[in-house]
């Protein structure tokens, strides 16, 4: 398995600018490169306005554990702004080995991923890592980056997995506890992270208000469509948290995104290389 989904991405979102505007929930405070979202006391987004991408992480805080899902573009130093929050031991889960969502990994000691990725963070990818640097340098930075950050410098995370997750494990961080949902499509082991008790679900990058991504090398439209019908069937979401773009996007995107689905399956559009697709608050790009 190769790296190419960066390559792709460049194709194609040169001209698309998937993600215009966001705005983050009105008590967020920033800290130099990333803005930390509160969601509630205990609950935070960690955003990365600065990059066209606006990327989020997301620090759940437990009694006796903390699990950050992601660890950003790998700009500015993430383990820090998250020891500025809790004291607590801190794990980490990849939502998917995309290097935009892996980039501080190597700043902690513990995180997991999921089986059919791990040869993405595990392989070399030397002559990718040069396009990365650019296509995360596409748009000008909106916020100053750290003064040790060097472009020319910049590499994606590579690593050994030594913990997996699977669909179905439960993560207990005391008094909370937070399930992964594996949800192919984006890529093939794409989780997203569901806290049944409050209903927090972060979907990463399957659903985000902006352009869905389903036409990567490694993309499966099909399990992409499976995968937002089974988020449908849980019990209950209270508030959706996107790895992209705004944050405070609306429950019904889900729906929207089914919808969306349903018709490309319907009108035989459900399948790679067929374009770019435009509904309401979503584009899906297959
Ligand atoms: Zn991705
Ligand atoms: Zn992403």
């Amino acid at each position: 398995m190769s790296f190419r989904d960066a390559e792709n991405m460049f194709e194609i979102l040169g001209d698309i600018a998937p993600i215009q505007s966001m705005s983050p929930l009105p008590s967020n405070q920033s800290s130099s490169w990333f803005t930390i979202d509160e969601i509630d006391a205990s609950t935070f987004g960690i955003g990365e306005y600065g990059q066209w991408m606006k990327l989020h992480s997301y620090l759940f805080i437990g009694d006796e554990l903390a699990i950050l899902v992601d660890t950003g573009l790998g700009v500015a130093n993430i383990r820090k702004v998250v020891e500025s929050i809790t004291e607590l031991p801190i794990k980490v889960i990849t939502s998917h080995a995309h290097w935009d969502h892996t980039g501080g990994h190597a700043l902690f000691d513990w995180y997991s991923a999921h089986e059919r990725e791990r040869d993405w963070i595990e392989k070399s990818f030397e002559r990718e890592a040069k396009e990365i640097a650019e296509w995360l340098v596409k748009e000008p930075f909106t916020k100053a980056a750290p003064a040790d950050f060097d472009i020319e410098k910049y590499k994606p995370f590579q690593g050994i997995v030594k913990n997996l997750h699977a669909d179905g494990d439960v993560f207990d961080i005391g008094g909370r506890q937070l399930e992964i949902i594996h949800t192919p499509g984006h890529s093939p082991g794409h989780v997203c992270v569901y806290e049944r008790d409050r209903g927090y679900l972060v979907t990463a990058d399957l659903i985000y208000q902006g352009v869905l991504l389903g036409g990567l090398q490694y993309s499966e439209p099909e399990e992409y469509q499976r995968s937002l019908l089974r988020l449908k069937q849980l019990p209950k979401i209270e508030k959706m948290l996107p790895g992209h773009g705004r944050l405070d996007i609306e429950n019904d995107l889900l729906d929207e995104a089914i919808e969306a689905f349903a018709s490309l399956a319907e009108t035989g559009h459900l399948k790679k290389k067929s374009g770019l697709h435009k509904f309401n608050r979503l584009k899906i790009h297959l």
